[in-house]
Parts: structure tokens; C-alpha cells; sequence
């Protein structure tokens, strides 16, 4: 495991299944170079006290909290949502160009901000009653193009895009991901899961990882196991060979 990078490579996804008191599970990953993330089921149950929290153990900090209002509020939002100061934040890409140039703004690299592209939740149907043109893939790199273009520091989005993004949008763009499962791992409710190996092998900056890492048995062998995988993707991706199949 490689602990010396600047960029945090997994942020474990907490939820209240972690109880009352994250901080007694986040102590068993204690040392690792994690960040933690926590979205609105948290955010709302438990409040910013939690954010001090997770800051206080050492960890990054991932607001998941996808921003989308008018720019005058998201800009509010971002500046008041740097008090905790976040590793990285996002925003919805489909709150349009002048909220991501406002957000950006507001931040002024107090943080990074990321752009939700397109929910992975979403069907092709589902993007056309939005009257959302192409497929889910397509939509997804028109939007990665505009977060760019806006002065955000990269976007979220489903591995199966990324290699896609990432040739698009160059090597400083993040691209942070979800919905990753180490080989013969349950799937949970994910349907269409990539490994970390080929996540990052095919150009994720970042995985979000849940319960892969918080029902393991072992929560801090399987975050470690995570991370030897993380680097051996990254080895091959600057050579361009794949050794794990
Ligand atoms: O437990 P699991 O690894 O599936 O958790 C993934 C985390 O990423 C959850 O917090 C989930 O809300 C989030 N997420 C996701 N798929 C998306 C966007 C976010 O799984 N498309």
C-alpha cells in the first residue's frame, strides 16, 4: 500500500449502520490513508457535529451532499459548507453552467467541487421524459465537458464511464466513483459493479467504497486489500498493461 499520495484513493462511505458513533468504527481504519463520506442520511440525521468528528480522527472529508438551487444559494451553500473544510464537495452538473461557475467561485480552492453527471439510478427511459438527448454515456461525457469548461475540479460517475472521461477531460480532472466490489464480494443492491482494479485502471481518481469495507468481517483487512489492488491498477494503467483479470 502506497500511503505517501496526495490524492486520497478511497473514501469509505459511512451510513447510520456505523450507529450512534462513527467514530468507534472509523477508529478501526485509524492510520490508513482514507477520507470518509457522508451524505444526506447522515448529514441530516446527525449535523455538522459529525463533520468535527471525522476531523478530528485525522480523516478527509467527503461533503456528499450534491448542491442544486439557484447559483446565488449554491454559492452560499459552498462557502458556508467550507467551514468544515471538506477534501471534496459536489454539486449537480445539471444545475447548469452559471450555478457550477458560482460554485467554483464560492470555493475559490478552499475545497475541491465536484459535479454529479448523471444518477446511475437513471434508465434511458428515464433521460428521455427528462428530454435528456443520448444514452446515460453520452450524457455523461456532455456534462464532464461543462464541469470542465465551468472551472470545477472534476466529476462523479459510474466506473463504466470513466475511461471515457478520462481521455476526454486529461489526467488533473477527478473522477470519483462509486459502485465498486472487490472480486467475490457481495453485490448488495448494486446492479452494474466494477472491480477497484479495473476503476482505476480505466481512470478513476477516487473510489467511494461502503460496505465492502463497513459489513467486512474485518473492516481494516479489507480496506488494505483494497489499496494493494488500487496500486497495482495504477502500476499497470502507466503501462499499459493489465495483470488482473
Ligand atoms: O455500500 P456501497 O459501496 O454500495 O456504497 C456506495 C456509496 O456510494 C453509497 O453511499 C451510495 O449512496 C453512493 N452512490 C452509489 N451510486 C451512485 C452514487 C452514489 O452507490 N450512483
Amino acid at each position: 500500500m502506497n500511503s505517501s499520495e496526495s490524492t486520497t484513493r478511497i473514501y469509505v462511505a459511512l451510513t447510520s449502520e456505523q450507529g450512534e458513533s462513527p467514530g468507534e468504527f472509523l477508529k478501526t481504519l485509524e492510520g490508513l490513508p482514507i477520507g470518509v463520506k457522508i451524505g444526506l442520511e447522515l448529514f441530516v440525521r446527525r449535523g455538522p457535529k459529525l463533520l468535527e468528528q471525522i476531523k478530528e480522527v485525522g480523516f478527509s472529508l467527503f461533503l456528499d451532499l450534491k448542491f442544486h438551487d439557484i447559483p446565488f444559494t449554491v454559492a452560499g451553500a459552498v462557502c458556508s459548507a467550507c467551514q468544515w473544510e471538506p477534501d471534496i464537495m459536489n454539486i449537480h452538473a445539471s444545475g447548469g453552467m452559471a450555478m457550477m461557475r458560482a460554485a467554483a467561485e464560492a470555493a475559490s480552492g478552499r475545497t475541491k467541487v465536484i459535479a454529479v453527471t448523471i444518477l446511475t439510478s437513471l434508465s434511458d427511459d428515464d433521460l428521455s421524459m427528462l428530454g435528456i438527448a443520448g444514452n446515460p454515456g453520452d450524457a455523461v461525457l456532455r456534462m464532464a465537458s461543462m464541469v470542465q469548461d465551468a472551472g470545477l475540479d472534476g466529476v462523479v460517475c459510474s466506473p463504466s464511464e470513466a475511461k471515457d472521461v478520462r481521455s476526454a477531460a486529461g489526467e488533473d480532472f477527478l473522477i470519483v466513483t462509486p459502485g465498486v466490489r472487490p472480486a467475490g464480494t457481495s453485490h448488495d443492491d448494486q446492479r452494474r459493479v466494477t472491480t477497484p482494479y479495473k476503476a482505476i485502471f480505466d481512470g478513476s481518481s477516487s473510489l467511494v467504497v461502503g460496505r465492502p469495507i463497513t459489513r467486512a468481517e474485518n473492516p481494516r483487512k479489507a480496506a488494505v486489500n483494497i489499496f494493494d489492488e488500487i496500486d497495482r491498477a495504477l502500476v499497470d494503467r502507466a503501462s499499459g498493461q493489465v495483470t488482473d483479470t
